[in-house]
């Protein structure tokens, strides 16, 4: 038994493997002590093997699924060993096979998914400096691919949030190192554009991929083909119904970095936590194909204003006609269709699930009915409708409320087939024909005591106590001896049990070759279905848009062509759920207005206004309304936001190589159409040199990337940048002094602001008297030496510096720049000078 097993883990040498023994699923070696541990279960050895205890642990067979939960969660891939020999016929241990393997990436089953989020499986594939990247999501059929730059793999891997990765083997990149996700290294070949070309021509059954947009030169196509073997594998050969396969490219959406993702706290907070998010506060939706779709829509905001109307239409629509609320009550009567459909695709679709399916198909067209009839609702009422047969056909198949498992039967309606009919008759008639019998054969005894009965142990018998033993007939054959009487059995209730018997097991069998074939008879249907469920799942957030809307009375914003943004009394959608008198502020940018550089107290209100702003621009090109009083917004292509102090120890980076590698890719890619937020630039180094990289950051941000920009920073020196540019304009956040204590207004007013009032917050958290006193008393030295040495405000004139920004760098730095010193003899050097001259 042992060399199986080891044959078996031989091929799953990266995963563990449950090997099932009986009513146990048992672990060995490593895998019984990463197990044990993991799971917290018992330790264990069992006889010996090169002279050492096998060391092992296991599981009851019936309680697998809460077990595997629980390792795919820590990232554990799991091979399912099954019995597939019969323990009564085979010699020496029983042929046992790997019959499923469970990996993070590849959970299709209800009870490990979660319903809120989808669940990823992504393939990267590296050249030179280029990646391919394909994800697909197994459980709802979404399968899409994409070529991208590996700087951008961050903002990708933030975006998509696998649960597991595919790379070629060899792939040395420290950020997959760094992840909290399962990476697997897979065969390189298995990367290679022309299987994958084949494989998914052949998956999809069509001559060549250009019907999807794909190009043969894609890097993606490639990971596709990786991904579509290594899922084929997990699932014992069978694949999923995909939904197609999109391409998505970077111009659909708005741009945003995996800093701006985790910044904005769109699905997570900036320390990992599930709320309060963006996500959490708008997640109203009705049903887990909603909630899923409402998370995409957040990480992915559209460019094209004439999408995005069609959303906020059909939002103005809903809130205008009120139907909202009969609408969310209906939708939480639909079941998760998408991954019933999965199922239904990899043929593990439960009894249940095909019920809970029917019923909601049941409901759909009244759904359909009640929407409008315009706009987005036109393509979603028709998607609704989806093939009434499939309804019919399972409410013919299918038992109001089967059973849950089609192995113990009560699953496939009466009716359905005559000879299930026929044989649970038999069943049923059972007790009417044993009444009949044991009427008769007391009438025929004289013995009114006689029994017909039945246990699982003898079967079925005549049952005649001791007393009346002499006048038992001669055709009664004895079956069973008890205390107080005999037990018989005759021809006819012998015929009868064997029928009886036979017919039970012969039904069993019966109704799980019936729930094949309504599987297979559901093949040609699932496309529309999915269609149906993904309109659910749009119509769940457009409701649930409404309803926020309506709530928390956010307003429809207007879209246009111009270099705009102009939001009146906005808030933040999260932090005025928070707190009970959020006041509401302005932010307005034009060509002559880009840069708002902000200043005031800690704990003013910077941070918030910044994020509200990027905020109301995201929902505004998600569809939604905006927790503003009126907003207008022209094209916006991209957001940066460098945002608070966190330190990426894990990455081996400081505070402030994180700000600095932040702040230079917004520097290197922002661009007109680029919103940036900039919280309190260079706190992370001295004071000084904090100062003058703030100061030359903003510079850039004004000169060169044109940025609508907002600029908070405690530099109080870098107001005076709005005397050198009139692009730029100070607004400040105040703040009362009231007798001891400091009062925050928390509204934006127009101008620099007047003090830091650092003092006075560090007095407010607690700090000893002494030492406010002590500063107090420093800072006005610092201010008075500071008069006396000259203004050293004006160091930081933008005018001293005018020509350094913007300017080319001269092909003679270049040049020596490229030079490497120590390969370079005498005569090149001499001939280098040569040629420098000539450059200069
Ligand atoms: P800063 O960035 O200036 O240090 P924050 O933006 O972090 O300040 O705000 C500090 C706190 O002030 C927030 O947690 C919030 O409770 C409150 N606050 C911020 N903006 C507003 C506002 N517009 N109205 C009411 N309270 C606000």
């Amino acid at each position: 038994m042992m060399a199986q097993y080891f044959s078996l883990k031989a091929d799953h040498t990266d995963k563990l493997v449950f090997y099932r023994m009986g009513d146990f699923y048992e672990l060995f070696y490593d895998d019984a002590v990463k197990a044990a541990r993991l799971l917290d279960i018992t330790l264990t050895t069992r006889g010996s093997s090169a002279g050492e205890p096998i060391k092992m642990c296991g599981i009851p067979f019936h309680s697998l699924e809460p077990y595997l939960a629980k390792l795919v969660k820590l990232g554990e891939s799991i091979a399912i060993c099954e019995q597939v020999g019969d323990p009564a016929t085979s010699k020496g241990p029983v042929e046992r096979k790997v019959m499923r393997v469970v990996t993070p990436g590849t959970l299709t089953d209800a009870a490990l998914l979660d319903d809120k989020q989808e669940n990823r499986l992504l393939a990267i594939r590296f050249i030179k400096g280029k990646i391919g990247m394909a994800w697909l999501s197994l459980a709802s059929g979404d399968f899409a691919l994409m070529d991208s730059e590996v700087e951008k793999i961050g903002s990708e891997l933030e975006r998509l949030r696998p649960a597991e990765i595919l790379v070629p083997e060899g792939t040395e990149l420290a950020l997959l190192d760094q992840l909290r996700i399962p990476v697997r290294r897979i065969s390189t070949w298995q990367f290679e554009n022309d299987s994958a070309k084949r494989n998914l021509t052949r998956h999809f059954s069509v001559h060549d991929l250009a019907g999807f947009g794909v190009e043969d030169n894609m890097l993606a196509l490639g990971a596709a083909g990786a991904l579509l073997e290594y899922v084929r594998s997990t699932q014992g050969g069978a694949l999923p119904a995909l939904a197609g396969l999109r391409v998505e490219s970077k111009t659909q959406y708005i741009e945003l970095d995996a800093a701006t993702r985790r910044n904005l706290e769109l699905t997570e907070t900036i320390r990992g936590e599930a709320a309060p998010t963006l996500f959490s506060l708008l997640d109203h939706c009705a049903t887990g194909m909603g909630s899923r779709l409402l998370a995409h829509w957040l990480h992915h905001p559209l460019r094209s204003h004439g999408k995005i109307l069609e959303r906020q239409n059909a939002i103005t629509t809903l809130l205008e006609q009120g139907t909202s609320e009969h609408l969310h009550q209906n939708l939480r009567e639909i079941a998760d269709i998408e991954r019933i459909v999965s199922r239904i695709a990899l043929r593990s679709a439960r009894p249940r699930d095909l019920a809970s399916l029917r019923s909601s198909l049941l409901i759909l067209p009244s759904i359909a009915e009640q929407l409008p009839h315009n706009g987005l609702f036109r393509g979603l009422a028709a998607a609704l409708h989806a093939e009434p047969a499939v309804a019919t056909l399972l409410s013919a198949a299918i038992q109001a409320e089967p059973g849950v498992l089609i192995r113990e039967g009560g699953v496939i309606a009466d009716g359905f087939s005559a000879d299930l009919d026929e044989l649970r008759n038999i069943q049923s008639n059972c007790g009417d024909f044993l009444t009949a019998l044991e009427q008769r054969e007391r009438e025929r005894t004289g013995i009114a005591t006689l029994r017909v009965e039945y246990n699982r142990v003898a079967g079925f018998f005549i049952e005649i106590t001791n007393s009346y033993l002499g006048q038992v007939p001669d055709d009664y054959r004895r079956r069973q001896t008890m205390k107080n009487a005999e037990r018989y059995i005759t021809p006819e209730l012998k015929t009868f049990e064997e029928k009886a018997l036979s017919a039970n097991e012969r039904a069993l069998a019966l109704e799980k070759q019936l729930y094949e074939t309504v599987i297979d008879t559901l093949q040609p249907y699932l496309a529309a279905l999915r269609l149906a469920g993904q309109a659910v799942a749009t119509l769940d957030v457009l409701v649930c848009l409404a309803q926020r809307a309506f709530i928390a009375g956010y307003i429809a914003p207007s879209f246009c062509d111009e270099a705009v943004l102009n939001i009146e009394a906005g808030r933040h959608p999260v932090v005025e759920e928070q707190i009970d008198d959020f006041i509401p502020n302005s932010a307005d940018f034009h060509l002559a207005r880009k840069l708002l550089l902000i200043t005031g107290p800690n704990m003013g209100g910077k941070s918030t206004y910044m994020r509200q702003v990027a905020l109301i621009v995201l929902l505004a090109h998600i569809g939604s309304y905006v927790p503003a009083q009126s907003a207008k917004i022209g094209r916006i292509d991209r957001i940066f936001t460098r945002i608070g102090a966190s330190d990426d120890l894990a990455g081996g980076r400081s505070t402030f190589m994180v700000e600095m590698t932040e702040t230079a890719n917004i520097l290197n890619n922002a661009n007109e159409y680029s919103l940036v937020l900039m919280d309190e630039v260079g706190r992370g180094t001295s004071t000084f040199d904090g100062l003058a990289l703030a100061w030359s950051i903003a510079r850039s941000l004004i000169e060169k990337n044109h940025s609508y920009t907002l600029f908070a920073t405690h530099y109080f020196e870098l107001t005076r940048l709005a005397q050198d540019y009139p692009q730029v304009s100070n607004v400040h956040l105040d703040a009362v002094e009231h007798k001891d204590r400091i009062v925050f207004l928390h509204a934006v007013q127009d101008g620099p602001a007047s003090q830091s009032y650092g003092i006075a917050v560090a007095s407010l958290a607690g700090v000893p008297r002494d030492v406010v006193r002590l500063a107090k008393r420093k800072l006005l030295d610092l201010e008075q030496n500071s008069l006396t040495n000259g203004p050293q405000a004006d160091l930081f004139a933008a005018n001293n510096y005018v020509n350094e920004i913007d300017t080319e760098i001269h092909p003679v730095i270049e040049a020596l720049e490229a030079i490497n010193i120590d390969e370079l003899s005498p005569r090149d050097a001499l001939q280098l000078i040569y040629r420098l001259q000539e450059l200069i």
